[in-house]
C-alpha cells in the first residue's frame, strides 16, 4: 500500500488525539508529508478516530489532487498543503479542537510565554483572523500568521501545530494545551507574569539539544 508508514501513523495519533482528549468527537486532523514523493497522507473528513484504518486515509499531492482513497479527505486539506507549501522544514501537521487552547482563541488572544513550554511553539503562540473552517480564507489566515513558530490559534476554532514528523507535532499540540491551561487559570486568579522574548529565545534553542539529543 503506497504511504503505508504514513497512514499507519495517521491512524495511530488519531487514536492518541481522542484519548488524550486533545479534541472531541470528529473535530481535528492530521496529516504527514513524504516530500520525496510530493504525497500528502491525511485524515478522512468526519470519521471516528477509533473507526479510521490505514486504507481511510486519502493521499494527495501537493496541489491537492487525490491520489489514492475513496473517502472524503479532512474539509482543512488547504490549510495543510499551505503550510507544507509556506514551510520547508515540516513535514507534519496536527489541527485540534483541545479545550484550554481553542478557549484562548476565542478571546482572540494570543498565547504568551506564561510558562517556558510555550517554547515548543517558539517565543508565544500567534493567532490567526477568523475565517469558516475548511475556507481558503482560513487557509491563507493559518499560513500567514504561523510565521516561525510550531503553533497558531484560529480565532473561535483551534489550533494548529507543526512539526518534522507527527510524533513532533503531537507533542507540540500538548505542550501549547497545557500552557493554555495554565494561562486561562493564572489569568482567573491572578495576572500571569510573562517571560521576556530574550528567555524564550533561550528555551527554544536549548529544545534543540533536550533529552536524548532528539529536541522538542
Ligand atoms: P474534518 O473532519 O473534515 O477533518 O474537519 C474537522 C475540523 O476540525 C474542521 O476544522
Ligand atoms: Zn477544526
Amino acid at each position: 500500500m503506497l504511504l503505508e508508514q504514513e497512514r499507519n501513523q495517521i491512524v495511530v495519533f488519531g487514536r492518541k488525539l481522542a484519548a488524550a482528549k486533545l479534541t472531541a468527537g470528529t473535530g481535528g486532523n492530521l496529516s504527514i508529508l513524504n516530500r520525496p514523493q510530493g504525497l500528502v497522507a491525511i485524515s478522512p473528513s468526519g470519521m471516528d478516530y477509533f473507526d479510521i484504518r490505514p486504507q481511510d486515509v486519502v493521499l494527495t499531492d501537493l496541489a491537492g489532487e487525490i491520489r489514492r482513497g475513496s473517502r472524503q479527505p479532512s474539509s482543512e486539506l488547504d490549510f495543510h498543503l499551505a503550510l507544507y507549501r509556506k514551510r520547508s522544514d515540516i513535514a507534519a501537521v496536527v489541527h485540534t479542537h483541545s479545550v484550554y487552547a481553542t478557549t484562548v482563541a476565542c478571546l482572540n488572544r494570543e498565547l504568551p510565554a506564561v510558562h517556558y513550554l510555550v517554547g515548543f511553539s517558539g517565543t508565544r503562540v500567534p493567532l490567526a483572523p477568523y475565517a469558516t473552517y475548511g475556507s481558503q480564507a482560513l487557509a491563507r489566515h493559518v499560513a500567514a500568521s504561523l510565521g516561525s513558530c510550531n503553533a497558531v490559534l484560529l480565532a473561535n476554532h483551534g489550533v494548529v501545530t507543526v512539526g518534522p514528523d507527527l510524533p513532533r507535532a503531537f507533542a507540540v499540540a500538548e505542550a501549547v494545551e497545557f500552557v493554555a491551561r495554565i494561562y486561562c487559570q493564572a489569568e482567573a486568579v491572578g495576572k500571569p507574569v510573562v517571560l521576556p522574548d530574550a528567555e524564550m529565545r533561550t528555551v527554544v534553542e536549548k529544545f534543540k539539544t533536550y533529552g536524548q539529543g532528539r529536541g522538542a
